[in-house]
C-alpha cells in the first residue's frame, strides 16, 4: 500500500509531529530532535495523550490535570511547537477504538511527514499504547472507510515513523536497545532543558525528594548516555525507524534527509570512510560474544563454516582446492581458480602435489586477486612487494615445464584491466580463494569512502557488486595492516593503492572459500563476518558481509587462531 504518484507531485509544507504519552515525555526523549527540525524548516507539533493526573501525591487528579496542562503549553512555546490537548487520564492510555478513532482525526488534520512516537517496547504500558495508537492512526490517514472522531477527510501522502528510545534505554525485559539513526542535540540542549524546566510541578517534587536539579540532570544524564552510544556526539537521541509498509518509500529516511550528515555515525577509526566501527553496537556485541562451537553452528545452506584442529591440514585443504579445481580442466572446459596472496603457505604445497602426482594442468588457469598499484601503473614483477613474482616464485615456477599452464593461462591483474576482465570470459572458476584483513576485505575490496554520494549512506550491497576489477584506494587499516605482515611495519613502504579483483568477477566463481588462518585478522574479525554472513546482515562497509549474496561460500577456520575477544592486557 502506498500513497500514488498524484499525491506527492503536490507540494505541502513540512510537517513534524511528537505524540508521546505524559506532559514532559517530549523533553525527556524527542525535543531535541524536534528543535532541529524546526530549524531546517519543518512546523512541528507536540501532544502528549494522557493528562499528567497522577503526577502527584498532594493534588487531585483535577488540579493536577490543570497545573499540567499549563506548563505543557509552556514547554511547548518555548519549543516552537503547536499544542495539542491530552485525550485521557495517566494510566488510561488504552489501546481501543474511542482513542483510536480520536487520536486519527488529529494526525489527518495535521498531515505530518516525520511522526516521532515512544518505543515499542518500553517500561510502561502508557508508553507503548501511546506507540501503537500512533502507529495505527498514521496507518488509517488515507482510508476513508475508518471513521474518526470528530469526522476528518482522509489524507493522501507518505508519512515515516520513528520511535524514541525506551526509558532507561532498555524494553520492558530489562534487554538493551540500540539506535538505527542518532540525532546530535548537543547545540539545542540548553533550549531543550528549558522546556523541561517548565514542567515545574515535575521538577519541584523530584528535586524535594531528590536533590536540587534532580529532573534536569536524568535528562542530561539520558542525552549524555545515548550520545556516548553514538561513539560521536555529547548529546543524542536515538531513533528507530518503522518498516515502511503501509507508511511510505521503503528507502524514505526524510528525519535523516533533513538533518544530514549529523544524523549517521561516523567511523572511530578513520572518519573519511566506512568500516565496521559505523556498525550498530548490537552487531559488534553479539559476534564478540561467539564460542568457536557457536561460529561453526552458524553454518547453514550456502555458508559453511569448517574448523581446522592443526596448520598442517588446513594449508593441505587449502592446497587440495588448487588440485581439484585445475583436475576438472580439459582443453574444451578450462578450469581455472582465483588465489590470494595471504595466505602464501598453501603455494608451494601445490605445486610439490603437481609435481608428485604427475599431473598435467596445461589446460587449467589461474588469475591472481590483486596487485599494487603504484605510479600510474602495476607494480612490476621485480619490485619486493610484487604479488605476481610471489605466485611464480612459489608455485608456478616450481612446477615442473612438461605440466605446467602456458604463461597465457596465468592472469595477473594490470592497471589496464580490459585482459583482465576478458580473461574471466569463456573460463570456469570453481574457487575463488581469499583471506581476510582488519578491514574486512576479500582482495582488496576495502570499504568505499565517505564523500559524494556516499557520504551519508554507504553504497548498496547491489551497487557494490556490480564493481569490476579496479584499481581501489586503500583504507588506512589495510594500509597498516599491510605494512605489518609484508614490509616489517614501514608504512612508508606500502603503497595506498591497489589494483582488486571485483565483486563482478566474484560472483561468477561458484565457490567462494575464505582461508583464516588467524594471522591476518583478529579473533573479532572473524567472529564478525561468520555471524553477519549467517545472519545475511550484508553491508558494505563490512565488505566480506556481502558473501551473505554469494550462494557457495566456505569459511576455513584454523582453531588455533580463532582467540577469544575477552579483554587481556599485553
Ligand atoms: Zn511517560
Amino acid at each position: 500500500m502506498k500513497a500514488g504518484l498524484s499525491s506527492r507531485a503536490v507540494s505541502k509544507p513540512k510537517v513534524a509531529m511528537a505524540v508521546a504519552a505524559h506532559p514532559d515525555d517530549i523533553e525527556f526523549y524527542m525535543a531535541g530532535t524536534l528543535l532541529l527540525l524546526r530549524d531546517a524548516g519543518y512546523q512541528i507539533h507536540y501532544m502528549t495523550l494522557a493528562s499528567g493526573s497522577c503526577g502527584s501525591l498532594k493534588y487531585s487528579a483535577a488540579g493536577m490535570r490543570s497545573i499540567r496542562r499549563a506548563e505543557s503549553k509552556r514547554a511547548a512555546r518555548i519549543l516552537g511547537a503547536a499544542y495539542h490537548p491530552s485525550l485521557v487520564d495517566d494510566l488510561e492510555v488504552l489501546y481501543d477504538l474511542g482513542q483510536l478513532r480520536r487520536l486519527a482525526a488529529i494526525i489527518r488534520r495535521v498531515r505530518p511527514r516525520i511522526l516521532l512516537t515512544h518505543s515499542p517496547e518500553d517500561y510502561m504500558e502508557d508508553h507503548t499504547n501511546t506507540s501503537r495508537l500512533t502507529v495505527t492512526a498514521a496507518f488509517a490517514r488515507g482510508m476513508p472507510n475508518f471513521r474518526t472522531i470528530p469526522p476528518a477527510q482522509p489524507i493522501a501522502g507518505d508519512v515515516t515513523v520513528y520511535h524514541a528510545m525506551p526509558h532507561g534505554l532498555r524494553d520492558q525485559l530489562g534487554r538493551r536497545i540500540s539506535p538505527g539513526l542518532f540525532i546530535e542535540t548537543t547545540g539545542v540542549h540548553g533550549v531543550k532543558r528549558a522546556a523541561l524546566a517548565a514542567h515545574d510541578s515535575q521538577k519541584s517534587w523530584l528535586d524535594a525528594s531528590q536533590g536540587m536539579d534532580s529532573y534536569l540532570r536524568i535528562m542530561d544524564q539520558l542525552s549524555l548516555e545515548v550520545g556516548k552510544m553514538s561513539r560521536r556526539f555529547k548529546h543524542a537521541e536515538g531513533w528507530r525507524r518503522h518498516l515502511h509498509l503501509g507508511f511510505c518509500d521503503a528507502d524514505a529516511d526524510p528525519l535523516s534527509a533533513a538533518l544530514g550528515s549529523r544524523s549517521l555515525t561516523l567511523s572511530s577509526i578513520a572518519p573519511d570512510w566506512w568500516d565496521y566501527t559505523t556498525l550498530d553496537d548490537e552487531i559488534i556485541r553479539a559476534a564478540a560474544g561467539l564460542t568457536p562451537e557457536q561460529m561453526v553452528k552458524l553454518s547453514g545452506p550456502g555458508f559453511k563454516v569448517v574448523l581446522y584442529d592443526t596448520l598442517e591440514e588446513f594449508y593441505l585443504a587449502e592446497a587440495l582446492e588448487y588440485i581439484n579445481a585445475w583436475r576438472q580442466s580439459t582443453p574444451d572446459n578450462p578450469v581455472g581458480i582465483c588465489g590470494p596472496i595471504g595466505p602464501t603457505e598453501q603455494l608451494p604445497l601445490v605445486a610439490r602435489i603437481v609435481n608428485d602426482l604427475n599431473l598435467s594442468i596445461q589446460s587449467a588457469h589461474f588469475w591472481g586477486m590483486d596487485e599494487w598499484f603504484l605510479d600510474g601503473e602495476e607494480v612490476p614483477v621485480d619490485h619486493p612487494l610484487s604479488f605476481e613474482r610471489a605466485d611464480r616464485e612459489l608455485c608456478f615456477n616450481r612446477i615442473r615445464g612438461e605440466l605446467v599452464m602456458p604463461s597465457h593461462n596465468l592472469h595477473f591483474p594490470k592497471a589496464d584491466t580490459a585482459a583482465y576482465r576478458k580473461s574471466w570470459e569463456g573460463v570456469r572458476c570453481a574457487v575463488m580463494q581469499g583471506g581476510q584483513g582488519d578491514v574486512k576485505h576479500w582482495a582488496f575490496n576495502d570499504p568505499p569512502r565517505r564523500e559524494g554520494k556516499y557520504k551519508d549512506e554507504p553504497p548498496t550491497p547491489a551497487e557494490y557488486r556490480q564493481l569490476p576489477t579496479r584499481v581501489v584506494d586503500l583504507h588506512p587499516l589495510t594500509i597498516a595492516q599491510n605494512a605489518r605482515t609484508s614490509g616489517g611495519g614501514n608504512i612508508a613502504l606500502v603503497p595506498t593503492k591497489a589494483i582488486s579483483v571485483g565483486p563482478a568477477e566474484t560472483w561468477k566463481a561458484e565457490k567462494v572459500s575464505i582461508w583464516h588462518a588467524g594471522m591476518h585478522d583478529n579473533p573479532f574479525g572473524q567472529r564478525l563476518t561468520t555471524f553477519m554472513i549467517s545472519n545475511r546482515l550484508a553491508d558494505t562497509a563490512v565488505p566480506m558481509s556481502l558473501l551473505a549474496e554469494h550462494g557457495n561460500v566456505q569459511f576455513n577456520v584454523y582453531r588455533g587462531g580463532i582467540g577469544t575477544c575477552e579483554v587481556q592486557m599485553h
